[in-house]
């Protein structure tokens, strides 16, 4: 294609991605962000398939062929109050894309324009828009809603900015990239009484700390030393008052793993840990999950065509293996499941950490994402 065009484009890249970081909206709230990109997609003559999980949407550039790509970005914002100070900061009170997700829509909206205008470009790429990343599975919900049987991909690739790594260098491993995630609320019933007469009670708060304790070897006994996971107890809720013994305590648990198999044992033993040490005290337990994403599987084939894109397009230097998984999650994993593919890091530079009031999304990251994204698509159908 003609790079003068896409270079003339640049400039107004960067505006809408700031547009977008005005008007940040959360999991299925991104009606506006999504009528602003479907809307501008669809004059440019894109086939514009709107509706998908609320808010989603997925554009359609035809060009020909039997295979296609799913190239996925997410649009929601998070419930914290901006502190960048930029005169594009939100305005929306209380809402930021602190995670840079204005930031990826913009770059899959440069990766389309890359396309449409490169005249050489031979097959169909589906460029899908997913709504409510951060908490909801929005991408799960694009898949109940029939996503991949109505635009069939071959493969889906992903990118994600990551504060620290280097301004537009990559990074991505085969195999395990992102942990699974699931959280639980754990409420332990005992019997309340006076402080003064233990006897007469069984104490949901030496329960609950007899639990917190024994769930600590959950990982060191039951995960394989090679693999990894964690359990964090992250709230402990129980009584109110000094001589009073409470009737239940509540513990809000989070539970993350790289590995299938060392997710589902560590949701069993926690259970089980949980039910028998409140046995062995008297009391109940109830376990409420909210079962989360899964492991984020990158295909080995997908990383060797990514990174061999990543090497000849911006130098041997432009890319960084990751030794080892992220111990955060992505709901990206849920497409993974479904259509190989890969997900990829593109370095934010020196900015604050992703989820901070003070992140902002690096600009200069607008031209290389979507150089990367349609040279990957044209390899993908070399
Ligand atoms: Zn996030
Ligand atoms: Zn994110």
């Amino acid at each position: 294609m003609d790079e003068s065009v896409f270079q003339a484009f640049l400039p107004e890249l960067v505006d809408i991605r700031r547009r977008l970081h005005q008007m940040p909206e959360t999991g299925y709230e991104e009606r506006q962000t999504s009528a602003l990109v479907a809307d501008l997609l669809e004059g440019w003559g894109l086939t514009v398939t709107r509706g998908f999980a609320a808010t989603g949407f997925v554009a359609t550039l035809d060009r020909g062929g039997d295979r296609a790509i799913g190239l996925r970005a997410d649009m929601d914002g998070l419930p914290i109050v901006e502190e960048t100070g930029a005169a594009y900061a939100s305005r929306m009170p209380g809402m930021m894309h602190a995670c840079g997700h204005d930031g990826h829509t913009t770059m899959l909206i440069g990766a389309a324009f890359r396309l449409l205008h490169d005249d050489d470009f031979r097959g169909k790429a589906h460029f899908i828009f997913q709504p409510a990343e951060e908490t909801a599975g929005g991408a799960a919900r694009m898949m109940e809603e029939g996503l991949f049987e109505r635009f069939p991909c071959d493969a889906v690739f992903a990118l994600h900015n990551y504060p620290g790594l280097a301004a537009g260098r990559f990074s991505a491993r085969p195999g395990a990239m992102m942990a699974a995630i699931d959280a639980a609320t754990l409420t332990v019933r005992g019997t309340g009484g006076h402080g003064a007469r233990p006897e007469d009670t069984v104490d949901p708060i030496v329960t609950a700390a007899s639990i917190v304790m024994a769930l600590q070897t959950a990982v060191s006994r039951n995960v394989p030393p090679q693999e990894a996971g964690v359990i964090t107890v992250g709230a402990f809720h129980a009584g109110s008052a000094c001589n009073v013994i409470p009737d239940e305590a509540v513990l809000e648990i989070s539970l993350r793993a790289t590995d299938p198999v060392v997710r589902s044992r560590l949701c069993r033993r926690f259970e089980e840990i949980a039910r028998l040490q409140a046995e062995s005290f008297g009391a109940e337990v109830s376990i409420d999950w909210q079962v989360g994403y899964p492991v984020t599987m990158n295909d080995a084939a997908a990383i060797d065509l990514a990174t061999s894109v990543i090497r000849d397009v911006f130098g041997e230097d432009a890319f960084e293996p990751l030794d080892r998984p992220m111990m955060g999650s992505e709901d990206f994993a849920f497409m993974l499941e479904k259509v190989k593919g890969a997900y990829l890091f593109i370095g934010n530079g020196d900015s604050a950490g992703l989820h901070n009031s003070r992140y902002d999304f690096n600009d200069m990251l607008l031209e290389r994402g979507p150089v990367f994204l349609h040279a990957l698509a044209r390899r993908f159908f070399a």
